[in-house]
């Protein structure tokens, strides 16, 4: 089956296809690593986690590369407040940014490069930009002549009627209505910003504009053209519209194929939002006990270009479904018997369903509420299945519900960091289940396999998980 996306660009939904046959390469906006991250950002981020999962579940090769904006007007007006240099204000919050990503459950991107480790090519682009006639230098800035570019602000449906005469010297979003000239290189005098971020050009000094720094780095990891480059909604304008120009007006070749853009979590039905002083970082949430597992369950239940209502009773009831397929696996696990004698169950054939429909609701443009519910479907009906078998079912068949249940979990990544969140073994618990499992040896050895199950079962009940193999048995702690 094949994968269909939204595309910004046409507003449209259509087939994915990537340009490299087997190989998708995907730009991803990073953090302006200027604070600390909030779970509103995450939503985004952990979208194009799932986007970056199922790609590589459809056996895509995946090739991702995520920024660090670590200079840009906001960074550098942080680092003139605090007297610090950019390197000191930004390495904290890098590492902030990796220890919340990894707590979240977020695969690693193949590149994360840092703006601040590629001015010197983002120098020669302004000059090729320059040299093509889409920029001109003013007052030691300079600054791209949208009025030279045809195709400027496709992306966000720009009214070429709307596109206004002057100068934007800023990073921050403007309006749409209000499109001019946008700075790619700022120079001349800025006391405000006091010496933390100043470059050589031929400009004189100054320092690269924020849109600017993604086009560059795009380029430099992906090749131009490339698939996927996705972000926030809020980027759509003037971000990403100013990308295109750039990097498009550089080279003359198109830059990125497909343009995905997740919208704005909502905390408590108001937009979240670190000026507003309206968020949460995920350190509060695991502050007040919540499980990171259940943070990831909670920002990664809606469909991307739908609204998500981030609320403390929705985390409860994210809380309450990872236990729930905690639980449903710890059962499969107890319920899985050895015996030949047992009767087979409808168990593979509702995995079967439960792909099928998990991939059918994925293709359709990531639609996760659907993939969540096909999981769920299956937990029920099995857990029924389970019932009526008396919690003894053939080794295949609770293997083939376990197989489905990872194959879904490697998307959704909820249990996998569930079971990191379990907590190291005591000795009282190891001397436990040494003790059993030479008693299940002992069952096994003399052929008492309803024996060898139920202790099975009480490992299970304690989450222990057993391997058995010709060498003997392994065991581990998954909760
Ligand atoms: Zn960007």
């Amino acid at each position: 089956m094949t994968l269909r996306l939204h595309n910004t660009l046409t507003r449209r939904i259509e087939e994915f296809h990537p340009l490299e046959e087997g190989r998708v390469r995907i730009y991803t906006c990073g953090p302006t690593v200027y604070d600390t991250a909030h779970v509103g950002n995450f939503r985004t981020f952990l979208f194009e986690d799932i986007l970056r999962r199922y790609l590589k579940w459809k056996r895509y090769q995946v090739v991702q590369v995520r920024n660090l904006t670590d200079v840009d007007d906001r960074t550098i007006h942080a680092a003139v407040a605090q007297g610090v240099t950019l390197r000191e204000l930004t390495l904290p919050f890098i590492d902030a940014f990796f220890r919340d990503h990894d707590r979240l459950g977020l695969e690693r991107a193949e590149h994360y490069p840092r703006a601040t480790d590629y001015v010197p090519q983002m120098v020669e682009m302004v000059q090729r930009l320059v040299e093509r006639g889409l920029a001109y230098e003013a007052d030691g800035s300079v600054y791209f002549d949208i009025s030279e570019f045809p195709s400027y602000g496709e992306l966000a449906q720009l009214d070429r009627a709307s596109l206004r005469e002057g100068r934007e010297t800023g990073d921050a979003a403007y309006d749409k209505g209000d499109a001019r000239d946008f700075v790619l290189w700022k120079g001349g005098e800025r006391p405000e910003e006091g010496d933390v971020a100043i470059w050589d050009s031929p400009w004189g000094a100054g320092r690269p504009g924020w849109h600017l720094e993604c086009s560059v780095m795009a380029i430099e990891h992906l090749g131009q053209p490339f698939d996927i480059h996705s972000g926030g909604v809020d980027l759509v304008f003037p971000h990403h519209t100013n990308e295109i120009a750039q990097a498009e007006g550089a080279t003359g070749e198109p830059f990125a194929r497909l343009w995905l853009h997740a919208k704005h979590a909502l905390l408590d039905g108001r937009k979240m939002s670190k000026s507003q002083n309206h968020y949460y970082t995920v350190d509060d949430l695991v502050d007040q006990g919540y499980q990171p597992s259940a943070i990831r369950r909670l920002l990664i239940s809606a469909h991307y270009r739908g609204e998500l209502n981030f609320t403390l009773a929705g985390l409860d009831d994210a809380s309450r479904s990872v236990e729930r397929l905690i639980d449903f696996r710890r059962r499969l696990r107890a319920s899985r018997s050895d015996d030949r004698g047992l009767e087979a169950t409808r168990l593979p054939e509702l995995a079967d369903q439960a792909l099928r429909d998990f991939e059918t609701a994925l293709d359709d443009d990531l639609n996760v509420a659907e993939a969540w519910g096909a999981l769920f479907v299956f937990v029920r009906e099995a857990n029924a299945t389970l019932d009526r078998a008396g919690e003894r079912v053939p080794a295949a068949d609770a293997d083939a519900a376990l197989t489905a249940v990872d194959s879904i979990d490697q998307v959704f990544g909820v249990l996998a960091l569930a079971e990191g969140e379990a907590g190291a073994v005591s000795e009282e618990l190891r001397s436990w289940v040494e003790a059993k499992l030479a008693e299940r040896a002992a069952a096994r050895a003399a052929k008492d396999y309803g024996r060898a199950d139920a202790i099975r079962g009480e490992l299970a009940e304690r989450g222990i998980e057993v391997e058995d193999s010709p060498a003997g048995s392994r065991w581990r702690l998954v909760r």
